[in-house]
């Protein structure tokens, strides 16, 4: 087993641990980008499609060539059969295996080809879902509500519409990392799917961790927050002031240190 593969291994165990309440049984899915740029290969290590995060082992995970389903994006009328059938071919060294990697792993794919994640960890947390399952989802991305909010997750998070799971939910997903790029000169941490869950852009395995955690938090903070008048999201110059202060910066500078040594 690689280094990539057992801190992988350890951050989906560590997301289905039944503790947390971020998946039950099989749901949830968890990658890292595996490319080589000598070889000319976009890989990704990604979750076997029906297996669980809390108990899944190493020959759950599996190698998928990205360029193989990637072009699904721009196919007209992609039907389920097809998705299939260039799934069970992404699979590197798959030969006649039944195992197919993830139902998402084309939205995996997107992620690692239209930003610098290097890992991408999917869960639906019942604290998060009891705010995208509501009339008022857009709470979520309101606005910052305190200081290390933003460290974490930076000061905007992306929230699009159910969509279907699958080629037309990368396809939106696509279009909206683009435009949150081209106005935020980077891309996001985290992207909220309502009535689903939510998805998580990290540099290192214990990094998305971190992020669905600090996510969590958020959640129930907003939730608590509206038994007692709503969420006061902080104003802009404030955000502007946390985001540039030197000591946060600093601060952030730690967390990722610290996020990559864990890994
Ligand atoms: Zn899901």
């Amino acid at each position: 087993m690689t280094t990539a593969h057992s801190e992988l291994l350890r951050l989906c165990n560590a997301l289905g641990d039944p503790t947390r309440d971020l998946v039950l049984s099989a749901e949830g899915n968890v990658s890292s980008r595996d490319d080589n740029p000598e070889s000319g290969t976009s890989h990704m290590i990604i979750k076997a499609s029906g297996c669980s995060l809390a108990t899944m082992i190493d020959r759950d995970l599996l190698l998928v060539d990205r360029q193989v389903i990637s072009p699904l994006l721009d196919q007209e009328n992609v039907s389920d059969d097809v998705t299939a059938a260039a799934y069970r071919a992404s699979v590197v060294g798959g030969g006649t295996s039944p195992r197919m990697p993830s139902v998402e792993a084309i939205l995996h794919s997107v992620l690692y080809d239209e930003t610098h994640a290097q890992v991408v960890a999917h869960t639906h947390p019942t604290a998060v879902n009891a705010i995208l399952c509501s009339t008022s989802p857009e709470l979520l991305v309101g606005g910052a509500l305190f200081p290390d909010m933003i460290v974490v997750l930076g000061r905007r998070q992306l929230l699009l519409p159910y969509i279907d799971p699958g080629v037309p939910l990368a396809r939106a997903v696509r279009k909206a990392v683009r435009g949150f790029i081209a106005e935020e000169g980077t891309g996001p941490r985290v992207i909220y799917l309502a009535n689903h869950g939510l998805f998580v852009l990290a540099s290192s395995p214990d990094e998305a961790l971190q992020i669905t955690t600090m996510v969590v938090k958020v959640a129930r903070i907003i939730s608590g927050s509206l038994a007692a008048g709503g969420p006061a999201f902080l104003p802009s110059h404030h955000v502007d002031r946390i985001e540039n202060r030197p000591d946060e910066q600093y601060r952030r500078g730690l967390l990722a240190a610290a996020a990559s040594k864990e890994t």
